[in-house]
């Protein structure tokens, strides 16, 4: 039973483990998505602030280019052969000099101010710039070539130009926007702008992420071990080197540690070198995509709560089974219990039953059960056409054996009475004890005439026996008297005892040791006396 239950639990824990790791599993699936739509939102947040920021400083040249004074300024430098072969010092003396060119980058320095740039500044059709304005920490870009920049070039062919660059004089990373100078459509010169990406240093506090050029190097981002890698299938290596050299000043770039692993319930996951475990990425194009935002998060505590959550819900249905089981076994277990007891329960009225229906000192049957028997055999014999004979024996001068040798010498005589008559009868005739030494036989199914031969088969072996009680021989006889009953004769149990004894008296009357039968038991005649 035990071992039943047990392996009932076993089978009952594994599949509740199974259940429980499907639920986590569907369970990690949705909060994977959650927190990958959280991350993806953090991304926009981001990704929008920068763009708002870069869309901002774009109009700033794009409005300056309109600048009569910035229109003057470009033409009047411009072009003019002897100017043009000056050197760089004298070239910058010269516009130093010029009171316009002071009051315009007066309005410059304004502008740079207003809009916290880091440089702002005028270039002539050749790309000389020829007015400047810059925060403080920034070097003098008066006299300058840019005419090989990007974003000049995107202005030559009358376009808002806009590039990462690191700043050719100040080293630093920056955002470059311009805008072409038009004089009656003709390109003029260009204005420029630069914002330096620090400023967006704090919106990476806090969080895992960063931002790449739109050749995957990475320009700003929270780990500052991250920056100037290059994505791991970067268009940066694709680069011819001049370009990459103008651009970020340097010519190789190492490779940011970013795996892709597995799927995880559904969701691509990362490895990025300095952050622990796989990594759930979402990633937001930046100023009409000049950069890309990637964030990263770790899904640690959603998967460390899937975990608690299917191991609580195992151990709460394995708990329940087990107890359900229990019940289940305690239920069996009376049940069988209660069979056992009913069994021996019944055994034991069995053998109560016998007892009470056996006589306890010769073993025939008790004078109660003896008359019931006798009630149901007549009913049994009428109903079936069946005859049936009855007869009383009794001891001859039993008294005197008592007198004689005790009363134990007498129960010994019983005991054999009765065992000599058993062992002539047939299995279904019944001895009964009435009482004393009086004794009555039912014989059924049985003949007056098999009845009278069987008395005296009866009454010959007692007579033909020899009790040898503690040494002692002692003779014993037995009177008998027969009836016998045929179908349809109205005879009460009573009557046919009383009938058998009248006859057992006249055998005793008669000299005793003898059977005398009730009526003619002789087959010619059916009707008894
Ligand atoms: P009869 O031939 O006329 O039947 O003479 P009897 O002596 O057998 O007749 P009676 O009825 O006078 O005696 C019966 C005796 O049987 C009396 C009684 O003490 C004795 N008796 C009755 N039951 C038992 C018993 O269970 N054990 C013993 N030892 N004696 C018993
Ligand atoms: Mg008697
Ligand atoms: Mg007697």
């Amino acid at each position: 039973m035990l071992g039943l239950w047990l392996l009932a639990v076993a089978v009952a824990s594994a599949a509740s483990w199974w259940w429980s790791g499907r639920v986590a599993h569907s369970y990690l699936q949705d909060q994977l998505v959650i927190e990958r739509q959280a991350a993806l939102v953090e991304a926009s947040l981001v990704a929008g602030h920068i763009t708002q920021r870069m869309s901002q400083v774009a109009g700033v040249p794009r409005a300056m280019a309109q600048d009569p004074g910035i229109v003057q300024a470009v033409q009047r430098y411009c072009d003019v052969a002897a100017y043009a072969a000056l050197p760089l010092a004298d070239k910058q003396a010269c516009w130093a000099a010029d009171p316009q060119l002071a009051a315009l980058m007066h309005r410059l320095a304004r502008q740079v101010s207003v809009f916290n740039l880091k440089v702002l500044w005028a270039a002539n059709a050749r790309g000389d710039v020829v007015a400047e304005a810059r925060a403080s920490d920034m070097p003098a870009v008066l006299g300058l070539n840019v005419s090989d920049r990007d974003y000049f070039q995107a202005a030559q062919q009358g376009r808002d130009g806009h590039q990462f660059a690191v700043g050719r004089l100040s080293n630093t990373m920056g955002l470059f926007f311009s805008s072409p100078v038009e004089v009656d459509g003709t390109f003029a010169g260009a204005v420029g702008a630069n914002l330096n990406l620090d400023e967006f240093s704090p919106l990476m506090q806090g969080v895992h992420a960063l931002l790449t050029d739109e050749f995957g190097v990475v320009v700003l981002a929270s780990n500052p071990a991250w920056v100037m890698r290059a994505l791991p299938q970067a268009a940066v290596f694709e680069q011819a080197q001049p370009l990459v050299e103008a651009r970020y000043k340097r010519a190789t770039f190492e490779r940011l540690a970013l795996d892709e692993l597995p799927p995880l319930a559904g969701q691509t996951m990362v490895t990025l070198a300095g952050v622990s475990g796989p990594l759930l990425t979402a990633s937001r194009p930046v100023g009409a995509g000049l950069l890309q935002l990637h964030t990263f998060r770790s899904p640690d505590r959603i998967v460390a709560a899937t975990q608690v959550g299917r191991l609580s819900r195992f151990m709460a249905i394995t708990a329940l089974a087990a107890l359900a089981l229990g019940l289940l076994a305690g239920a069996s277990l009376f049940a069988e219990v209660s069979r056992r007891q009913n069994r021996a329960l019944y055994r034991l009225n069995a053998r109560l039953s016998r007892l009470a229906n056996t006589d306890a000192l010769t073993g025939a049957t008790s004078r109660r059960q003896y008359l019931k028997l006798l009630a149901l055999e007549l009913a049994r014999s009428n109903r079936h056409g069946m005859q049936l004979c009855v007869l009383s024996l009794d001891l001859d001068h039993f008294k005197r054996v008592n007198d004689t040798y005790g009363h134990a010498a007498g129960d010994a005589v019983l005991r054999h009475f009765a065992q000599v008559v058993r062992t002539q009868l047939r299995q279904s005739d019944v001895l009964g004890r009435l009482g004393g030494e009086e004794f009555s036989v039912l014989l059924s199914q049985t003949t007056p005439q098999g009845g009278l031969q069987m008395a005296q088969r009866l009454q010959a072996a007692v007579a033909g026996s020899m009790v040898v009680f503690e040494g002692e021989p002692i003779a014993v006889t037995v009177s008998i008297g027969g009836v016998h009953w045929s179908v349809g004769q109205a005879v009460a149990v009573d009557h046919l005892l009383a009938a058998a004894d009248e006859a057992l008296y006249r055998a005793k009357r008669e000299g005793r040791n003898r059977v005398v039968w009730y009526g003619d038991p002789d087959p010619a005649s059916d009707e008894p006396s």
